[in-house]
């Protein structure tokens, strides 16, 4: 039976994020919120969301409150109460995180954990050169550096292990965009942990295991 867990999965770019989120919402049977991927979707559809982001995307930066918090709080508060869910991406930034703690103190919720994944910055500059995404479902690949210029010029691409989809190199995946959205949580978005910190909902998980090993830290640090 799914329980109401209300977690925010919190690191840096390439720390397995998109990757433990999706199998922890499967496994504790709550619904995955990828800010990413949402942004992702209004990029590939056009839309005017879509377009506004985009240049900030490119280039590693945050896209702008503006622009972000509406459409997030807005899934978050379309899920029922009984339900949990499970953020990724989501808060990048103080303002994000005390604006998803108003919203849900006035429904009389509260996040009951914030898992942050953790692993050393020349590991996750390695992990994202290599980094591959499915067009289609959006499950990242890892390639290996010395193939993944090769794969970048494929065609046809190579294909996806789970759904058969294209595999393509996000364009922030990029060497130029790579840096940048390190230094950007680096600035932006490690604060928000002493936030949580403060409020004794943090736990720190190494990332440097095997997805199943992360998997099953972050498993025993909910509880389960
Ligand atoms: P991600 O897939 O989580 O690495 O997100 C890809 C890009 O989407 C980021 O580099 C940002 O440009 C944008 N983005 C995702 N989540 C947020 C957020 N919470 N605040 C601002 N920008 C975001």
């Amino acid at each position: 039976m799914a329980e109401e867990f209300r977690i925010v999965l919190f690191g840096p770019p390439g720390a397995g994020k998109g990757t433990q989120a999706q199998l922890l919402a499967e496994q504790l049977g709550i619904p995955h919120i990828s800010s990413g991927d949402l942004f992702r979707h209004h990029l590939r559809a056009e839309t005017p969301l879509g377009l506004r982001a985009a240049d900030y995307m490119r280039q590693g930066l945050l896209v702008p409150d503006d622009l972000t918090i509406d459409i997030i709080l807005e899934r978050v508060m379309a899920i029922n109460s009984e339900e949990g869910f499970m953020l990724d991406g989501f808060p990048r930034n103080r303002h994000q995180a005390e604006v998803l703690d108003d919203a849900l103190e006035r429904r009389s919720r509260a996040l009951d954990k914030v898992v942050c994944i953790d692993v050393p910055e020349g590991e996750l500059l390695r992990r994202l050169a290599g980094r591959f995404s499915c067009r289609e479902c959006q499950a990242p690949h890892s390639i290996p550096q010395d193939a993944s210029a090769e794969v970048a010029d494929a065609s046809p691409f190579p294909q996806c292990d789970h759904c058969g989809g294209e595999l393509y190199q996000r364009e922030d995946d990029r060497p130029e965009a790579i840096r940048k959205r390190i230094e950007v949580y680096q600035a932006e978005t490690l604060p928000v942990l002493g936030y949580y910190r403060d409020r004794r909902i943090l736990a720190e998980v190494p990332g440097t295991d095997s997805v199943e090993g992360v998997n099953q830290k972050v498993l025993t640090v909910l509880g389960r």
